[in-house]
């Protein structure tokens, strides 16, 4: 299968502290790398680099075969122009720990909003599409009522929907279900299951060990900025080559 994002020797630092040291990361289109590690392994950081709401300091990131932030000429890279990059973001979903829906705007205008407003689908095949998606994820009841009146779960499904609905090629998830309640994390990692099947691309940040040893064609293991092991969970999850990945899994499982 094709490449769908290429990581290579990505490094970042804030200010004198290195975030990212060397980052090497391939998946392939439809496959799932779901990526672990301790609180600030740099997890969030690299997830952010790749739609480039985090610009690297040293290495390049692909997706789907084009450059994120820069365009190459040569032997040198060139910083794409905001409305580029922005382009660029678009086809690349990203659901975040804690929802972030807009707030004035009901359920299904959230969805329907960024279609419409980078040009993709005139209003109607949006409203269309929108319900199409909520429908999917199981909330299409829940169409005109306003963020604030959903449980979380709810409204993670929702913006699951919202990011869905500029078809990006990638979905990137930051710990999709650690802001939720235990017994609302199933529903959501259901949908995102569900998704996986479909053949969608995705790096998923979480730690619900089943959930990874379930989805994952790759678990990728991160520790102070550098990926420790990556491989297909029978391999990271049940007989782990380093000490660190043992030691984290022995207190998250
Ligand atoms: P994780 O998601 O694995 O918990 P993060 O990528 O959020 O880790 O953070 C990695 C490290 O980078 C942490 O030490 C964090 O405090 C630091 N960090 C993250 N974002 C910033 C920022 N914008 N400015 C300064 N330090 C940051
Ligand atoms: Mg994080």
């Amino acid at each position: 299968m094709s490449v769908m994002v290429d990581i290579r020797s990505v490094h970042k630092s804030f200010g004198s502290l290195e975030v990212l040291r060397g980052i090497d990361l391939t998946v392939r289109a439809g496959e799932v790398a779901v990526v672990l590690g301790p609180s600030g392994s740099g997890k969030s950081t690299l997830l952010r680099t790749v739609n480039h709401l985090e610009k690297v300091d040293r290495g390049t990131i692909s997706v789907d075969g084009s450059l994120i932030g820069y365009r190459r000429s040569g032997n040198r890279l060139h910083e794409l122009p905001e409305r580029e990059v922005l382009a660029q973001r678009t086809r690349i979903g990203f659901v975040f720990q804690n929802f972030r829906l807009f707030p004035h705007l009901t359920v299904l205008e959230n969805v329907v909003e960024a279609p419409v407003s980078v040009g993709k689908r005139s209003r109607r095949e949006a409203v269309a599409a929108a319900r199409a998606l909520l429908d999917r994820v199981g909330v299409a009841d829940k169409a005109g009522a306003y963020p604030r009146q959903l449980s979380g779960g709810q409204q993670q499904r929702v913006a699951i929907a919202r990011a869905l609905a500029l078809e990006p090629a990638l979905l990137l998830f930051d710990e999709p279900t650690s802001a939720l309640d235990p017994e609302l994390v199933g529903e959501v990692l259901d949908v995102i299951k569900d998704l996986a099947r479909r053949g969608t691309t995705m790096i998923v940040v979480t730690h619900e060990i089943g959930f990874a040893r379930e989805v994952a064609d790759t678990v990728v293991f991160m520790d102070a900025g550098r990926i420790v092991e990556q491989g297909p969970p029978g391999e990271v999850l049940d007989a782990p080559r380093h000490e660190r990945t043992r030691a984290f899994l022995s207190k998250v499982l």
